[in-house]
C-alpha cells in the first residue's frame, strides 16, 4: 500500500519535469502560433459563436458551390469572414479560405483518408518511435448491408496492413515490452457499427448480431499477429459493449489471447465499479487484457441526453471530478497490472504524472506503463513522455471527410471545451502549480425527479432506460406476472359499482391471436343510458368541490401509475402489441398528462379581477356538464387518462368510452381512479361499440362535451350527430376531435443522411405506423434521392419482426384482423400506383402481421399519397427543390406532423412558417410528441380543438364566466384590498 503523500510529492515532481520538458521543446513562436490557432480563436467567440462555427463545419460536406457555402456562412455566423479570423486566411477569396482551413482541420485530426495512406503515415510515426492504433471512420450503421460493409473494411484493413507493418525493420522500443512481443498492427473497433440493430434494450439479439462479426475481426487479426480494441461509445452502450466483449472472449479461441484491448471511461460514474467487474472478469479468464483508460469523449452528448431524457447524468458534471476518478483508475490498473495492462489515455500532463508517480512507488518497470494520445492533439506531451522514457501510442483515425465529421466535430468540441487549459498552457512561464493542482473530489449523483405536489414546476415523467438491466429486470418480471392474469373479466363501472352487461368483448394477444388477454362487459344502450344518470347525479357535488381538492385527484393517481408502471405497460404490449419502448411511453405519458392537467387547473383556478373603485369584477371558469370521452385504441392509456383527466378536473363528470381494441387497459384505468378515490360516478368506465353505446353518449341530450380521438370518418359523423338539438337539450354540445393525418418528412438536399434514415424509419414504422403522427410519406430532394432510398431501403430490411414482447423484435403485428386487411388492400393497389422498393414477407399464422412496404416514385396525388393507411406502408416521393418538398408535403387535407431533415436555416424557417400541420419537427423523428414540451393536435382536416398536453386544452371542458358587482351604495364603496 503506498502513502497517498509520497504518491502526491513524486507527482509534483515529475510533473515539473514533464511541464519543464514541454516547454523547452517549444519553438520560439509557439505563442504565435496558437494565437493563430483557429480553435483557440473560435472558443474565444464565445460558446454560441463556437457553435454555430461547429454547425457549419458539420454542413461543409453537403455544400456544392462558392456560392452555396457562403450563404451558409452568412446564415451560419452572420459575416463570413468571422470564421477565418486570426486564422491568418485573411483574404478576399473567402470560400478558397474556407475549404483550405476545414482541410487543414481535418488533416489535423484525421490521420489520412485510405488505408495505404494511412499505414504510410504509421510508418513515419514508429520511425519517430510512437506505436499507434488504427480507427476507420465510418457513417452511423444504419443496415445490416453497412454493418457489414464495415467489418469488411476492418478485414480488408488486416489483410492489407499485415504484409506491410511486417516488413518494417525492428524497433525493440516500439516492438517489446517487459511482456514480450507487441503487435504492430494494432486497430480499434466500434461495437455499434458491427450490427444494425446494437441496442441494449436486446443484449442478446445485439450479441447475436455484433458477435460473429467480432469473432472474425478478432480472429483474422489473431493470424496476422495484429491488436484490437474494443472502443467504448455513449454510455447507453457501454453495458453491452462490456458484456460482448468478455463473452466473446471468454470463448476457446481468444481465451489465451492478450492483444485485446478494452475502453473504460473514467467521466462515468460508474467506471469504478466497472474496473472492479473487470478485474474480477480476467481472473477467470486466466489471460491478461489491455485497458485503455481515457476521461471520454462524449461528455457533451451524455448530459444533453440526461437533460433531454429528464435522467440523472450517468457522467461527472466537472472536470475535476473526472480527473480525480482518472488517477484513482490508474491507481487500480497500475495495481492489477498483470491481467489489466494499463494504456493511459490522457492529454493531462498532471494525470501522467500520476501514472508515473504511481508505477514508480509500486516499483513497476517504465515498460510496464502504456501512454496514447489522439493523432493531433497533445504532441508536446507525447514527445516529453517518450524522452522520458515510456511507451507511446498515437489513436489515429481515417477515412473520408463525411464520415469523419462527427468525429472531427467531437475532437474540436474536446479541444475548445478545455479552452481554460488551453489558455494556460500559452502562458510562458507555464502556470506549472495550477496545472499540477490535485482535483477536487466526486460529488453525489443528482437525484431523481418526482412530483413535488401542486405548486412545483410540472416536469415531463422520464421514460424508462432499458439500457440499465434493472429496467429490462422489471419489465421482464411485469410481462410474466400479467401472463399470469390474463383472460379475466371486466366489468362496466357505472355511479361506483361494477356491472355486468349481457354481451362480452373478448380481447386477444395480436402477436398471439390464440391468447385472450381478457372478456370485457359490451355496454347497451340501457347500460349507457344508466351511466348517464349516475353521472347527473354525481356532477353538482363534485363541480363545487374546490379545484385544488380536483387536481389532488390526478396527482393521486399519478403516484398510482408510477407504481404500478411497468405492469401498465405490460398490459399494453399483450392487449394493444407496443414494444416495451412504446408501451413505456405511453404510460409515460398518461402521468405526464395528469401531472400537467392537475397543476393547469391550478393555474386557472386563480380568480381573474379587474376590480375598480365600487365595482368587483370576476372572470372565472365553471365546468360544462357531462362529458364523454371516446379514445382510439393506439395510445390506450396516455390519450383516455388525458382526455378523462381534463374532463374531470374541469369540475365535469366524466364517462370513458374507450376503443374496443383497449378496453383493458381503461380498466386499468378505472382501477386506479378508484383507488386515488375519484368519487362514484365522477369517472366512470363504459366500454362498449362505438355504434352503439359511443353514438348514443354523443346523441344524448344531457352530454355537453363530447371529447372524441379517432378517425376522421367517425369524427365527422359525430360532428353531424352532436350538432343537432334535441327538444329538450338545453346546451349546444362542445366537440372536441381529434383525428386522423396523412404526414410527411421533407429530407432535404444538406440532410444529414445519417440522422434522416434512422429518423424516417423509426417515424414510419415505429408501432407498425399505427400512430396518427406516423409519417407515411417521405419527400426526398432529388439530388439525394437514389442514396437516401437505398438506405432507407437497406435498414427497413433489417428490421426483425415479430411478437410485441420481445424486445428484439422492431416491428410487431398490427391491432387486428380487420386492420391488417385493410393495409394489405391498400398494398395491393400499391402494386399498380408506384416501384415498390421494398417489401417484406411477415407470417400472419400466429399475429396479425403486416411487413413493411417502401413505394418509390408515388403521385402525390395518389390516394395512397393522401388517404391514411395507418399501417407500415411508407410512399417516397422526390422533389425537384424545397418549394417543391413543401407544395407535396402540404397536398393532403390533413395536418397533423410535418417533418424536416435540412442543415439549411432559411429553410428550415420556411418549414415553420409553411407546412401545414400542427406539429412540426426539424432533423428528427415526427412522434412521440411530449406534454407540455409539444402540445399536440392538428389542423385542416386532423383535429378541431386545442392542444392536448398544451395551455388551451383544459378550457375546452369549462365554460368561462364574467361577474361583476357594484358595491357602492349611497355614494359609499367598500375600501379595496
Ligand atoms: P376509430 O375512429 O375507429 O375509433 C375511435 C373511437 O371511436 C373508439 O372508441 C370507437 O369505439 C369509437 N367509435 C366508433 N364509431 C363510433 C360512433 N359511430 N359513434 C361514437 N363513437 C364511435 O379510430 P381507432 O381505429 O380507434 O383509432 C385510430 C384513428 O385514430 C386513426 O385515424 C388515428 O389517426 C386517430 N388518432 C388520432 C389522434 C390525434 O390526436 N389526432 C391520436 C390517436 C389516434
Amino acid at each position: 500500500m503506498i502513502e497517498e503523500k509520497s504518491i502526491e510529492v513524486l507527482t509534483d515532481r515529475i510533473g515539473r519535469e514533464i511541464l519543464q520538458r514541454i516547454e523547452a521543446a517549444r519553438p520560439r513562436d509557439y505563442r504565435e502560433r496558437l494565437e493563430a490557432d483557429p480553435l483557440v480563436v473560435w472558443s474565444r467567440g464565445g460558446p454560441r459563436f463556437l457553435s454555430d462555427v461547429l454547425r457549419f463545419v458539420d454542413v461543409f460536406p453537403a455544400i456544392r458551390s462558392d456560392a452555396e457555402l457562403m450563404e451558409y456562412l452568412a446564415a451560419y455566423v452572420g459575416d463570413p469572414k468571422r470564421i477565418l479570423v486570426g486564422s491568418g486566411r485573411q483574404t478576399d477569396d473567402v470560400p478558397k479560405a474556407v475549404r483550405a482551413l476545414i482541410a487543414n482541420l481535418k488533416a489535423r485530426f484525421v490521420a489520412g483518408e485510405t488505408i495505404a495512406e494511412a499505414v504510410e503515415q504509421c510508418r513515419g510515426l514508429r520511425h519517430a518511435r510512437f506505436g499507434f492504433t488504427l480507427d476507420l471512420l465510418g457513417e452511423a450503421v444504419t443496415s445490416e448491408r453497412e454493418a457489414e460493409r464495415y467489418q469488411h473494411a476492418y478485414l480488408d484493413l488486416i489483410r492489407a496492413a499485415s504484409p506491410a507493418v511486417a516488413d518494417w525493420p525492428e524497433r525493440a522500443s516500439v516492438d517489446r515490452c517487459v511482456h514480450g512481443r507487441i503487435p504492430r498492427l494494432n486497430l480499434s473497433v466500434k461495437l455499434s457499427s458491427l450490427y444494425s440493430r446494437f441496442d441494449p434494450i436486446d443484449p442478446r439479439g445485439s450479441a447475436d448480431g455484433a458477435a460473429p462479426r467480432l469473432r472474425a475481426l478478432l480472429t483474422a487479426a489473431r493470424a496476422q499477429g495484429a491488436a484490437i480494441n474494443v472502443d467504448m461509445e455513449q454510455y447507453a452502450l457501454k453495458d453491452l459493449t462490456l458484456e460482448i466483449f468478455k463473452k466473446v472472449l471468454l470463448e476457446p479461441e481468444f481465451r489465451d489471447w492478450p492483444d485485446v484491448s478494452i475502453t473504460i471511461q473514467t467521466y462515468l460514474r460508474e467506471n469504478r465499479a466497472d474496473l472492479a467487474a473487470l478485474a474480477e472478469w480476467v481472473e477467470k479468464r486466466g489471460a491478461p487484457i489491455n485497458v485503455r483508460l481515457v476521461k471520454g469523449a462524449y461528455w457533451d452528448h451524455e448530459v444533453q441526453q440526461a437533460q433531454y431524457r429528464n435522467w440523472p447524468a450517468p457522467v461527472f458534471l466537472t472536470k475535476e471530478e473526472t480527473d480525480r476518478e482518472f488517477e484513482a483508475g490508474i491507481q487500480f490498473l497500475l495495481e492489477h497490472h498483470e491481467t489489466l495492462r494499463p494504456a493511459i489515455a490522457s492529454h493531462n500532463a498532471r494525470s501522467a504524472a500520476r501514472a508515473m508517480a504511481v508505477a514508480e512507488l509500486l516499483g513497476l518497470p517504465r515498460d510496464v506503463v502504456e501512454f496514447q494520445t489522439l493523432h493531433g492533439l497533445g504532441a508536446e506531451l507525447r514527445r516529453a513522455l517518450l524522452e522520458m522514457g515510456f511507451r507511446m501510442r498515437v489513436y489515429r483515425p481515417f477515412g473520408a471527410l463525411i464520415p469523419g465529421m462527427a468525429y472531427l466535430v467531437r475532437r474540436v468540441l474536446e479541444v475548445t471545451s478545455k479552452a481554460g487549459f488551453l489558455q494556460q498552457m500559452t502562458s510562458s512561464p507555464l502556470p506549472v502549480a495550477g496545472l499540477l493542482a490535485m482535483p477536487s473530489p466526486s460529488s453525489k449523483p443528482e437525484s431523481r425527479n418526482e412530483s413535488a405536489g401542486l405548486d412545483a414546476l410540472f416536469r415531463n415523467e422520464p421514460v424508462s432506460d432499458f439500457s440499465r438491466r434493472e429496467a429490462r429486470d422489471e419489465m421482464s418480471r411485469a410481462i410474466e406476472r400479467i401472463r399470469g392474469e390474463l383472460g379475466r373479466s371486466y366489468p362496466l363501472w357505472i355511479g361506483g359499482r361494477a356491472e355486468s352487461a349481457g354481451e362480452e368483448l373478448v380481447a386477444v394477444n395480436p402477436s398471439a391471436k390464440s391468447e385472450i388477454i381478457g372478456r370485457v362487459a359490451c355496454a347497451s344502450r340501457r347500460d349507457a343510458a344508466k351511466v348517464v344518470r349516475a353521472a347527473e347525479r354525481a356532477f353538482p357535488a363534485w363541480s363545487r368541490t374546490p379545484p385544488r381538492e380536483r387536481a389532488a385527484l390526478l396527482l393521486r393517481s399519478a403516484a398510482i401509475m408510477r407504481r404500478r408502471r411497468f405492469e401498465l405497460a405490460a398490459w399494453e404490449i399483450f392487449e394493444e402489441a407496443k414494444s416495451w419502448r412504446e408501451a413505456d411511453a405511453d404510460v409515460a405519458e398518461a402521468i405526464d398528462h395528469l401531472e400537467y392537467n392537475a397543476r393547469e387547473m391550478a393555474r386557472l383556478a386563480g380568480l381573474r379581477r379587474r376590480d375598480v373603485p365600487g365595482e368587483d369584477n370576476e372572470y372565472l371558469y365553471e365546468p360544462r356538464g357531462l362529458a364523454v370521452a371516446i379514445t382510439p385504441w393506439n395510445f390506450p392509456l396516455a390519450i383516455l387518462t388525458g382526455v378523462t383527466s381534463a374532463a374531470a378536473v374541469a369540475g365535469n363528470a366524466v364517462i370513458m368510452k374507450p376503443a374496443e381494441q383497449s378496453s383493458v387497459v381503461a380498466a386499468k384505468l378505472m382501477e386506479i381512479w378508484n383507488e386515488a378515490g375519484a368519487p362514484p360516478g365522477v369517472i366512470q368506465y363504459l366500454p362498449g361499440r362505438g355504434e352503439v353505446a359511443g353514438e348514443f353518449l354523443v346523441r344524448h341530450p344531457r352530454v355537453q362535451i363530447v371529447a372524441f380521438t379517432g378517425s376522421f370518418a367517425v369524427g365527422l359523423r359525430i360532428q353531424r350527430l352532436a350538432a343537432r338539438v334535441a327538444p329538450k337539450q338545453r346546451d349546444f354540445r362542445r366537440v372536441i376531435a381529434e383525428m386522423g393525418g396523412k404526414n410527411a418528412i421533407i429530407v432535404d438536399r444538406d440532410a444529414d443522411l445519417d440522422q434522416a434514415v434512422p429518423g424516417v424509419v423509426v417515424s414510419a414504422f415505429g408501432y407498425q405506423g399505427q400512430k396518427c403522427s406516423a409519417c407515411s410519406r417521405v419527400i426526398v430532394h432529388r439530388a439525394v434521392y437514389p442514396a437516401f432510398l437505398e438506405r432507407l431501403v437497406e435498414a427497413t430490411r433489417s428490421l426483425p419482426i415479430g411478437p410485441a414482447e420481445d424486445p428484439h423484435a422492431a416491428l410487431g403485428p398490427l391491432i387486428n384482423d380487420e386492420a391488417a386487411g385493410k393495409v394489405r388492400k391498400y398494398m395491393e393497389f400499391a402494386r399498380d400506383s408506384g416501384r415498390i422498393a421494398f417489401q417484406a414477407e411477415a407470417t400472419a399464422a400466429e399475429g396479425f402481421y403486416v411487413g413493411p412496404m417502401i413505394l418509390a416514385d408515388v403521385a402525390p396525388d395518389s390516394p395512397l399519397a393522401t388517404e391514411e393507411v395507418f399501417g407500415p406502408l411508407l410512399c417516397v416521393m422526390a422533389a425537384e427543390d424545397f418549394d417543391e418538398a413543401v407544395r407535396i408535403a402540404n397536398e393532403p387535407r390533413y395536418g397533423l406532423t410535418g417533418g424536416l431533415y435540412s442543415r439549411n436555416p432559411d429553410h428550415i424557417r420556411r418549414f415553420k412558417s409553411e407546412c401545414r400541420a400542427g406539429n412540426l419537427y426539424v432533423n428528427r423523428p415526427i412522434t412521440g410528441a411530449l406534454v407540455d414540451r409539444q402540445p399536440f393536435g392538428g389542423i385542416g382536416l386532423s383535429g378541431v380543438g386545442s392542444k392536448a398536453g398544451g395551455p388551451d386544452y383544459l378550457l375546452q371542458f369549462m365554460q368561462p364566466k364574467s361577474f361583476a358587482e357594484y358595491t357602492v351604495r349611497r355614494g359609499f364603496a367598500p375600501p379595496r384590498d
